[in-house]
């Protein structure tokens, strides 16, 4: 729950800044109230990618339960947070589309038997 801890640390801050933010705006120091408000904008961005990180971890667990029930869930969009970053070039060890390691080795394995 790290990913929750930082989310409400940053959206604390962003609050406070912007308190402080329309303070000094409102006693003419419109430098420093730049400043908090770019501050603010800064620590939304990581409120929300924060959320968003929350968001996939839950989505990741719902789908490993699943799967350890046995059932067969469709594949979360994207599969994996590595496949997102490597634009389908490389998958995590836990992907949850048709490129995990246990598939690959499993494929690679099922070759080697069938060539020898
Ligand atoms: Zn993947």
């Amino acid at each position: 729950m790290t990913s929750r801890r930082y989310q409400h640390a940053a959206t604390a801050g962003a609050v406070l800044l912007a308190a402080a933010a329309i303070g000094a705006a409102i006693h003419h120091h419109y430098v420093p109230a730049c400043g908090f408000a770019l501050s603010v904008l800064i620590l939304i961005e990581a409120a929300l990618r924060e959320h968003r990180r929350h968001r996939r971890a839950q989505l990741e667990c719902e789908w490993a339960r699943r799967r350890a029930l046995g059932e067969n869930p469709a594949p979360l969009n994207p599969c994996c947070l590595l496949a997102r970053s490597s634009h389908g070039q490389a998958h995590d060890h836990n992907c949850t589309g048709e490129h995990s390691l246990e598939q690959f080795l499993a494929q690679i394995e099922a070759e080697h038997r069938g060539g020898s």
